[in-house]
């Protein structure tokens, strides 16, 4: 196993912010996993798991312990019958290899995923999503290490409360779990209209017969219109979309429409109602301004792109910024999405 010193965060994450960890090493099996944290234990030093660094924000102190870069790998198909398949895969597997496999198998789930960076064993941490669907809706279980108990257990869907953008892994148990693997089911039914709102466009557009649409199909589209619209993090350093969507009462989403007629809404429940984070901030003003170093990308306002900033403190002085305005506007409060790379202190 490899353990390297004094290695920038600004490295392992897609914002290009943070000072040194202490340590970081690759982890590519249970035993290892298992081996390094207890080590890491009886030295008394903090651990942190990552997988890509797409949806972490390190800060200018660093880590003062160990990082743990999850490379368990492996996909295995471990049920198939005529109408589903479950596949296994290791946490440390990038995500969309994960979803290329599937298309490649015409197995309907993830496609409209595709394109999300980072590892599979991050997916369950905020239940991710994107055009229509979310992990949640193929997930049926993880393995994950339990730092507690020091042993390997399975967690089921209920076990894991996932709701939009989150679960217990960045709630109730954050820093607990290690996630090793991710079980989830496919089903083998060509993808049905209707589409989400922005796919469905993008099929008229190119004259696509929605009756005619594949899983190939979609995750074609799918990755379209990603690169038109996302800043590429390896040119344009961000962490995707920096704050989550607003979920208003519905009065209040009713009450807003009176004012901003073309705000676009989604329901979430009977009571409550969806508002894109984009939106606001647009509404705002702000997109394509430079603030504190951190530029509100022109493409799509939700995503701030480290521009030039010095570090941390640009960040965090730019999202207050930009959360103040829309509140100052809105009367709504934004919330972040990307998690903060700290010294976790379990419950
Ligand atoms: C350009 C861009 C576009 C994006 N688009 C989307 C999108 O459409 N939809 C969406 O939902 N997200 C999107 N994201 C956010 C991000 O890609 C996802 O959240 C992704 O799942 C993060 O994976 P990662 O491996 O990079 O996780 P990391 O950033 O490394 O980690 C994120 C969190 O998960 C924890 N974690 C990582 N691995 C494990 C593990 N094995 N066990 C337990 N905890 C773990 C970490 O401790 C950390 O708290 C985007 C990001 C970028 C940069």
């Amino acid at each position: 196993m490899n353990v390297q010193t004094n290695i920038p965060l600004s490295t392992l994450t897609t914002m290009k912010i943070g000072g040194n960890a202490n340590y970081v090493a690759d982890v590519t099996s249970k035993d290892e996993l298992q081996q390094l944290y207890q080590n890491s234990k009886k030295l008394n030093q903090p651990v942190y798991v990552i997988g890509g660094g797409s949806n972490l924000i390190a800060h200018d102190e660093g880590f003062p312990g160990l990082i743990i870069h999850n490379k368990i790998g492996s996909i295995t198909i471990t049920d198939d019958n005529p109408t589903a398949t479950t596949i296994v895969a290791g946490a440390g597997e990038i995500w969309d290899d994960l979803v290329k496999y599937t298309v490649d198998l015409e197995l309907s789930g993830i496609e409209a995923m595709s394109g999300i960076p980072g590892t599979v064993g991050a997916a369950p941490v905020q239940n991710i999503g994107a055009y229509g669907q979310e992990l949640a809706d193929t997930f049926v279980s993880c393995e994950a290490y339990d730092t507690t108990t020091d042993t390997f257990v399975t967690l089921t869907w209920e076990d894991c409360k996932f709701s939009y953008r989150h679960s217990i892994f960045r709630g109730e148990a954050t820093g607990r779990y290690i996630i090793t693997s991710v079980t989830m089911s496919f089903n083998k039914t060509k993808p049905e209209p209707p589409f989400y709102d922005a796919l469905d466009k993008y099929l008229t557009a190119k004259h696509i017969d929605p009756t005619t649409v594949t899983v190939q199909i979609i995750r074609d589209a799918v990755l379209d219109i990603r690169m038109n619209k996302l800043p590429d993090p390896r040119v344009l350093p961000n962490a995707g979309s920096f704050f989550k969507n607003a979920i208003v009462e519905k009065w209040k989403a009713d009450d807003l429409l009176n004012t901003y007629s073309d705000m676009p809404t989604y329901p979430v429940d009977d009571q409550h109602t969806k508002i894109p984070a984009g939106w606001l901030i647009e509404t705002c003003n702000l997109k394509g301004e430079v603030i504190h170093g951190m530029k509100v990308h022109d493409g799509n306002a939700v995503v701030l792109v480290n521009d030039a900033a010095t570090g941390y403190a640009d960040l965090a002085a730019a999202r207050e910024q930009i959360i103040d305005t829309v509140r100052d506007k809105f009367q709504i409060v934004l919330e972040q999405e990307p998690l903060e790379l700290t010294l976790i202190v379990q419950a």
